[in-house]
């Protein structure tokens, strides 16, 4: 099951469900009166490959900050800051130091992001897959695998061969909006939807997980510019 979020309206006057990706990249579904919300889920499904096309053409007409190389990185996921240090003289490309990570590049190196990357989808290895096993064993759930993956517009996603994949970016959120991912994602396990029973399910694990999911909803958009790339 596919993992943007998208905000439900039931309209009067609809006549058809649309979905549509608004400016701020938020989707929503328009649902006309007396239509069952599983059709949402349906919709959303049905026009998958439309949304993210929409979303990724969003993301890239969004104003970026100049700041691609950054001085530091800030991982409230594990706690984590980390500091850059450019132009080292060393063998690999990264290396982490304690709490500096030492980068062979100049900081005006235009593959510094392209670098950045591939560290952090490096560095969310060693951590994400412990996370997500430790909140599987909390909710008494068992998947088949998990990967770790770089990807512009999905926190997560849960294959029906119960395979999870987690996006490296998941470590610049705070602990607990993390934690509602996982929760989301384990709970795919047992519901392959976004219907009430699904969130029913979320809700015993994530007390508050509407705020959890504003929170995703808000932090995605504020994500750090380096990452945009
Ligand atoms: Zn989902």
């Amino acid at each position: 099951m596919t993992d943007f979020d998208y905000q439900l309206r039931i309209s009067k006057r609809a006549k058809y469900a649309r979905v549509c990706v608004k400016t701020n990249r938020q989707v929503e579904v328009v649902l006309p009166l007396g239509v069952s919300t599983l059709e949402a889920d349906k919709l959303v499904q049905q026009q998958y490959d439309w949304i993210i096309r929409a979303l990724g053409r969003m993301q890239s007409q969004s104003p970026v900050s100049t700041n691609t190389q950054p001085e530091s990185i800030h991982l409230p996921a594990i706690g984590q800051r980390i500091r850059i240090q450019y132009g080292c003289k060393q063998k690999r490309n990264t290396m982490l130091d304690d709490d500096v990570l030492r980068v062979r590049l100049s900081k005006a190196d235009k593959h510094v992001p392209k670098l950045l990357h591939m560290w952090l989808k490096a560095y969310a290895k060693k951590y994400l897959p412990n996370m997500l096993a430790k909140v599987a064993k909390d909710m008494g759930s068992s998947y088949q695998s998990v990967s770790i993956r770089l990807q512009k517009t999905r926190w997560g996603s849960c294959s029906h061969k119960q395979s999870i994949a987690l996006n490296a970016k998941l470590l610049l959120l705070p602990k607990e909006v993390l934690h509602y991912v996982l929760v989301h994602e384990l709970a795919h396990l047992v519901h392959m939807n976004h219907s009430p029973q699904f969130w029913q399910y979320v809700a015993h694990f994530v007390h508050d997980y509407t705020k959890q999911r504003q929170a995703l909803r808000e932090l995605s958009l504020a994500l750090p510019a380096w990452l945009l790339l």
